[in-house]
């Protein structure tokens, strides 16, 4: 179950920041693989990376984008992956398939000496989707190839088009990847509130001032998160984004706008929260999980 904790743009982009920061200008001495099923590519092999300066990070959806002397190691984080910034890693390989670990890469020590750092890219939970890739150009990632217009930095217009285009609704247009890239669950959620539009609204039928609303609200969503993230240690990210939310993982808490109870609707394996008051006009949405067990 999806706790606020699944990173989306603002979180991927924040990892980016912290490895700019920190891991760029070092030598990939080394990468250990610790879960099989985690690297989807095989030419060029993970080997490959090994003696090469890590020469920019850079996020694409949610994507991280290591680019490694031209080589690039492209990160899906998938729904409980993170990554952990890690000091004095230890010269011994992990033992593969045993807990949360999927891939490690060693770096050369910083400029001041000291034991070689590195990070670890882990996964909780026994669905696993923690996707890498090694590839001579990011867009030779399927999933980067298909995706939108970014959602920081797409204008006003090509996202009333995008919307336009789409007969479904707004919840799920929002975290459609390949409309537009960036946003998530938990995100869309945040969005939707700060727009007091309903989830279950259609994308094609927003009005003018509709649409002004929820274009300000993705860029302002996303924007305040981005500020309450970067800067941070990449071990202390995924806290921060809970205590930002103001509907998403807070059912039954009470909307700080408006004070009326947040409410969830439920779908077979993941949940949307919103504010009665704000968004639908103080009526509960139908829950469609409650309403299929009572045919
Ligand atoms: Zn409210």
């Amino acid at each position: 179950m999806d706790h606020g904790r699944v990173p989306e743009l603002p979180e991927v982009e924040a990892l980016a920041a912290f490895l700019r920061e920190n891991a760029v200008g070092r030598v990939v001495t080394r990468v250990d693989l610790a879960a099989v099923q985690a690297i989807k590519t095989f030419d060029p092999p993970l080997s490959a990376l090994g003696g090469l300066e890590l020469t920019g990070v850079s996020r694409v959806g949610k994507f991280l984008d290591l680019d490694v002397s031209g080589l690039h190691l492209v990160v899906h984080l998938a729904r409980a992956g993170w990554l952990h910034w890690r000091t004095a890693l230890p010269p011994a390989p992990p033992k593969p398939g045993k807990g949360p670990l999927a891939l490690r890469v060693h770096l050369s020590p910083a400029e001041d000496g000291g034991l070689p750092d590195g990070f670890d890219l882990t996964e909780a939970g026994t669905r696993k989707g923690l996707a890498v890739y090694v590839v001579r150009s990011v867009a030779d990632v399927p999933g980067v190839a298909r995706l939108g217009p970014d959602a920081l930095a797409v204008d006003r217009e090509q996202f009333g088009a995008l919307l336009a285009g789409r007969h479904g609704q707004l919840k799920g247009a929002l975290t459609d990847q390949t409309l537009v890239a960036g946003i998530g669950n938990a995100y869309s959620d945040e969005i939707l509130h700060a727009a007091r539009i309903s989830p279950f609204k259609m994308a094609d039928k927003l009005s003018d001032d509709e649409l002004v609303r929820l274009y300000d609200a993705v860029r302002g969503t996303l924007t305040d998160a981005l500020a309450r993230q970067v800067g941070q240690k990449a071990a202390t990210l995924k806290g921060e984004k809970r205590s930002g939310l103001t509907v998403h993982a807070r059912t039954g808490l009470p909307c700080p706008v408006c004070g009326d109870t947040v409410r969830e609707v439920s779908f077979a394996d993941t949940s949307l929260q919103y504010c009665p008051t704000c968004q639908t006009g103080g009526k509960p949405l139908a829950d469609r999980r409650l309403s299929k067990l009572l045919k």
